[in-house]
């Protein structure tokens, strides 16, 4: 194949608007990563086994050794098959492994000016340190890094999945998903960022789009372009982070030290978003949004968030809502225990601790995961998803 030909494959400077990536600003140079290099072979894991009989569904993780060989050539390796999708930070492609015939996706790291500004893209950089330091059954899984003939071509292999979430909601129908898939995917979910949590990352995007389902029902968290360690005692961080849907009030209202609390209220938005079908608080601004969560909640008060006081803007926005929350009458909850498709005591119980006000009064991943919502002797058992695709 000649070279013009090859371009013409992966050269996507022709398919790239113009000025689409914007920075999120203050997340320069805040992170020291604890840096592993694309060399490092993944780790198997030996932690929240959330799946386990799926495994053997997935393809093979990376055999090639960069470290002895190089990255491979994007050319001599991958065949394009299918744009999948443009964000912020990079653009995905669905690529065969011409060796192998194994399907991949290809995420093309974006060298927009606005993100090279301190040389190779910060967010990338941050993505691909952090995917190669965790290894969990569900977190996507980076095979290798390939490059092109220039420079700014660099791409990161990871295993193909089918669909995002949020794509996966919009076409399952309007029917309720039955609590047993609904369990099953919140479970590997929280299982997702708990492993993070433990290996002491934040991912700080928690959302329908950054979660990746297959086929075989397992779900995979993906798009670590915001995540960074933490540390004990919590440190300054931006404010600047995680979709404005998903975001805290804490961060809504100034909060700079926060940790894995950040990733939990977006998790317990996720919940509500599986259980409705679409986004729980659609907030339209910053005020917006608070008054969507004080509405949903309740208000802030002295004992449920003694704290609150203190943020930066707490005497800045004032929220509309003086009535009690609606959380109880958007979820209503069903005991019969056969009825698949509502909420049963325990999963509202859980919703609630996920979507409270307090970061420090907020379930932590690890006790989400021993919640008795999973355990199957309390209620409907977890059982695989079964996502619709065509
Ligand atoms: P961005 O930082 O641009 O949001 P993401 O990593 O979230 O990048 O990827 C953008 C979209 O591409 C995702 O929302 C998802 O739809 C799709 N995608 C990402 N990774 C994969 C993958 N491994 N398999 C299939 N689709 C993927
Ligand atoms: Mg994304």
């Amino acid at each position: 194949m000649s070279s013009g030909r090859k371009r013409d494959r992966w050269d996507s400077s022709s398919d790239e608007e113009e000025g689409g990536a914007t920075a999120v600003g203050g997340l320069s140079g805040e992170t020291k990563k604890t840096s592993t290099g694309p060399g490092r072979p993944p780790q198997p894991s030996t932690e929240n086994a959330a799946v386990p009989h799926l495994q053997s569904a997935l393809p093979a993780v990376r055999k090639h050794n960069p470290l002895l060989q190089g990255c491979r050539s994007v050319y001599s390796s991958y065949e394009r098959v299918a744009r999948l999708d443009e964000g912020t930070y990079g653009i995905v492609w669905k690529a065969k492994d011409t060796s192998s015939g194994e399907i991949v996706a290809l995420k093309q790291i974006k060298f927009d000016e606005t993100l090279t500004k301190e040389g190779f893209p910060i967010a990338a950089l941050r993505e691909i340190s952090v995917l190669l330091d965790l290894s969990h059954e569900c977190i996507v899984t980076v095979r290798e890094m390939v490059v092109g003939d220039n420079a700014n071509q660099v791409f990161m292999v990871m295993e193909f999945m089918q669909m995002d979430l949020k794509d996966a909601i919009e076409r399952s129908g309007h029917s309720p998903f039955p609590q047993s898939e609904l369990k099953n995917m919140m479970y590997q979910i929280l299982s997702a960022i708990t492993h993070c949590h433990a290996k002491w990352y934040l991912h700080r995007d928690m959302k329908t789009s950054n979660i990746l389902v297959h086929k075989s029902g397992k779900i995979a968290l993906c798009d670590f372009g915001l995540a960074r360690k933490y540390q004990t005692p919590l440190k300054a961080m931006t404010q600047m982070v995680i979709t404005l849907w998903y975001r805290p009030p804490e961060l809504l209202y100034g909060e700079s030290v926060y940790g894995p609390a950040v990733d939990i209220w977006s998790v317990g938005c996720i919940f509500g978003e599986l259980l409705k079908k679409k986004a729980l608080m659609d907030g339209q601004g910053e005020l917006d949004q608070i008054n969507k969560i004080i509405a949903l909640v309740g208000a802030p008060t002295e004992t449920n968030w003694p704290d609150f006081q203190s943020l930066p803007n707490a005497k800045m926005f004032r929220w509309r809502s003086k009535g009690p929350p609606t959380l109880p009458a958007t979820f209503p909850v069903n005991t019969f225990t056969g009825g698949q498709t509502y909420l049963d005591p325990n999963g509202f119980d859980l919703l609630s601790k996920l979507l409270t006000l307090d970061p420090k009064q907020r379930i932590s991943g690890e006790d989400a995961l021993k919640h008795p919502y999973f355990r199957s002797t309390e209620g409907v058992e977890r059982q695989v998803p079964r996502f619709i695709f065509d």
